[in-house]
């Protein structure tokens, strides 16, 4: 941490990178540490290639994250990213700080700063501002808590600890409202979701003694209602929250046609293991991959295939 405090407090551009298909843990991180620069005098872009969720457009400056690189900058940050290929950046261009929580990341960083026990990459950058005495001011605060609140569904998971609701306090008496990010985080949901969800949840299958509860969202899907393809997800928490299931899987048929994988499971089953297996990352109880495959029913049976010597 004391060299990567050094390496920021001497740049003089920074480029803070999130991941693809990014979520409020990359960008609130981000941003929090964007806030940060910026009070410090720096000047800061954050980037993202992807197309950003429309419930995190409250993020302070959100709007300003930018597909592209800059031309000149002295240092790169990435956020809440397990691997390199994530990034969707060519190759590495300038000194590397990786911050991050996944178990399974891959250390691509000049300075890795890899947190397993951190609930979400925000406790990580919180850690990082306060031990270089860096400025939070409430933007910072707010995004920051942000990505708190939505990486532990509001507190509900297991990388939970007394000291997640520590740093929940301190970003509150900086300025972060509880009640404002919740309702604009999940109250403001547009009618295609609705439309889409059913679909969705049409297509629940059981397995492996109703343990395992697998979805499908295909782009047809999408076309039909006007839905985006993050919002799968909710139907894949009502899978996993099935009595009997341990494990709840969505494919995704991206653009390209190939399937994107999103696991969560309860409480036994390690998913981020089985995501590493299959060229992808993430946590215990929620990981993904993208499979090069483009039939469901094909990634479907290598999936339980693994999964079933893991429930056993
Ligand atoms: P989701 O299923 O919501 O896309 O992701 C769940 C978790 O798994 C997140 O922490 C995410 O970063 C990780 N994850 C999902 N897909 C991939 C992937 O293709 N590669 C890696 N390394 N991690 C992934
Ligand atoms: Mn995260």
């Amino acid at each position: 941490m004391q060299e990567a405090i050094e390496k920021i407090k001497e740049a003089h551009h920074i480029v803070l990178l999130t991941h693809v298909d990014p979520d409020a843990d990359t960008l609130g991180s981000a941003l929090g540490m964007y806030h940060s620069l910026k009070k410090m005098g720096k000047r800061a872009n954050v980037i993202n290639t992807t197309q950003i969720p429309y419930n995190l457009d409250f993020l302070p400056d959100i709007q300003k994250i930018k597909k592209e690189l800059p031309k000149r900058y002295d240092l790169m940050i990435s956020f809440d990213c397990g691997s390199f290929d994530r990034l969707g950046i060519e190759k590495k261009e300038a000194f590397l700080i990786n911050i991050d929580h996944h178990r399974s990341n891959t250390l691509y960083g000049d300075i890795d700063i890899v947190d397993p026990e951190a609930a979400a990459t925000a406790e990580v950058v919180y850690a990082l501002l306060e031990e270089g005495a860096l400025p939070i001011p409430k933007e910072s605060a707010i995004s920051l808590y942000t990505a708190l609140v939505d990486d532990t569904g509001f507190f509900k998971y297991e990388s939970v600890k007394a000291g997640t609701f520590d740093l929940a306090k301190k970003l509150c008496e900086r300025g972060a409202s509880p009640e404002w990010v919740a309702r604009m985080l999940t109250m403001r949901e547009p009618l295609s979701k609705l439309r889409l969800l059913p679909l969705v949840l049409q297509t629940l299958t059981l397995h492996l003694n109703a343990k395992v509860a697998s979805l499908r969202l295909t782009q047809q899907m999408l076309a039909q209602t006007g839905g985006t393809k993050e919002m799968g997800e909710e139907a894949l928490n009502m899978a996993r929250n099935l009595a009997t299931v341990e494990v709840a899987l969505l494919l995704r048929q991206e653009e390209d046609g190939r399937i994107k994988v999103s696991m969560r499971s309860k409480e036994r089953v390690d998913v981020g293991k089985i995501a590493v297996a299959f060229g992808g990352g993430g946590h215990k109880r929620a990981a993904g991959f993208t499979s090069e495959l483009h039939d469901f029913d094909e990634v479907l049976e290598r999936l339980l295939d693994a999964i079933k010597k893991e429930i056993e």
